[in-house]
């Protein structure tokens, strides 16, 4: 069977939609799957509302906006994006993969780009028994818009850097912020803790949540327990956003017919992205090598390298200027 597609790029968080774009402008036959409802990954899916400092060209920009700009720029060309399709099988070699998805919808591909991240990721759930009770209404894991919380008492668990950031973002929106750690010395950066010192966020450690329930008058009542300790303390709050880090398995990828060799979830790749397996090559979060850097920085530079390097092989014969001018010309743009 002829392959539909040129690249199959599994993974539509930053890096897997810039690759798309890319693989585009190489006027390849390409297709996006995601296995989330959105695309995005990481930036969508766990700081929409952060603003990011160490993207090329944006002295800031926030998580959803990059996200916006990202598909804006796929828009350019023809790219099938398939959402809420985990890949689970790949078979077959370089020149046709067969691609099955959870739905089992399949497909046919010259080559492939895994740009997965650390795979399928969930937020780390809040260990209290009726708390799925409350999820999504008083209790979320990440902040899908920050007017959500305008006006109100919010409690913000965790002590890493993205709780202090969540917990910052909000002080001017919310009419009070609470964060609470399990330790009295926060694991965020040393400047973003100084920040969060100097706000009017007020700071509860060592405490953890030990229970939660509805009060009388609709807000989520939160049994505050002291870590090693015996203190305990009520409050009330409208919303409990907890930041407990999130948990994300590539285990699936282990499970198809022809899946390149992992270590710590990672896939290693030399310095043309290439994993262990003729026609598939990895970036983003899910590769390493010397050196690596978890960044989208990092992936949107490997991104070019991995498409060049696979429509090379596919079509020698079709060499490409390197430069994004010409390559808009030469697709008529
Ligand atoms: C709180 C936080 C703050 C951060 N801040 C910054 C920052 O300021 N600057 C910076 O550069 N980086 C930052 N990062 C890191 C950055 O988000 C990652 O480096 C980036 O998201 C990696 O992009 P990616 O596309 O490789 O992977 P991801 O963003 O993880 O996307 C991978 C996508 O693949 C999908 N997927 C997984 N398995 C399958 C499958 N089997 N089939 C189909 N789809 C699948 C996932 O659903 C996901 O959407 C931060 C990360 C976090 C958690």
């Amino acid at each position: 069977m002829s392959s539909e597609y040129d690249l199959t790029i599994i993974g539509g968080g930053p890096v897997g939609m810039f690759a798309a774009f890319y693989a585009g402008m190489r006027n390849a036959r390409v297709q996006l799957l995601e296995s989330l409802p959105t695309l995005g990954g990481q930036v969508q899916a766990m700081y929409p509302e952060k603003m990011i400092h160490d993207i090329a060209g944006y002295s800031a920009i926030k998580g959803s906006d990059l996200v916006k700009q990202l598909e804006k720029q796929m828009g350019e060309f023809p790219i099938d994006v398939s959402l809420s399709s985990a890949v689970t099988n790949v078979s077959g070699q370089m020149g046709d993969f067969t691609v099955t998805t959870a739905q089992g919808a399949t497909s046919h591909t010259k080559a492939i780009i895994i740009a997965t991240g650390s795979g399928a990721f969930e937020p780390r759930r809040l260990a209290v028994e009726n708390a799925a009770d409350f999820e999504g209404r008083q209790l979320f894991y990440h902040i899908p818009s920050l007017e959500q919380f305008k006006d109100q008492t919010v409690l913000v668990a965790g002590g890493g850097d993205s709780a202090i950031d969540m917990a910052l973002m909000l002080e001017p929106v919310a009419k009070q912020v609470y964060i609470m750690h399990r330790r009295n010395r926060f694991r965020g950066m040393e400047h973003s803790v100084d920040l969060l010192k100097a706000s009017t966020v007020t700071i509860k450690t060592p405490y953890l949540i030990k229970a939660l329930a509805p009060t009388a008058d609709g807000q989520l009542g939160l049994t505050m327990k002291e870590v090693r300790g015996t203190a305990e303390e009520q409050l009330a709050v409208d919303a409990l956003i907890v930041n407990y880090g999130f948990i994300a398995d590539n285990k699936v990828i282990r499970g198809w017919d022809v899946a390149p060799t992992m270590s710590n979830q990672c896939f290693a790749v030399d310095t043309e992205m290439n994993t262990d397996v003729a026609g598939i090559t990895a970036i983003g979060d899910t590769v390493t090598y010397p050196g690596k850097l978890g960044l989208i920085a990092s992936g949107f530079g490997e991104a070019p390298n991995a498409v060049n390097q696979l429509m090379m092989r596919l079509y020698p014969e079709r060499r490409s200027p390197l430069h994004s001018t010409t390559l808009f010309e030469k697709n008529g743009r």
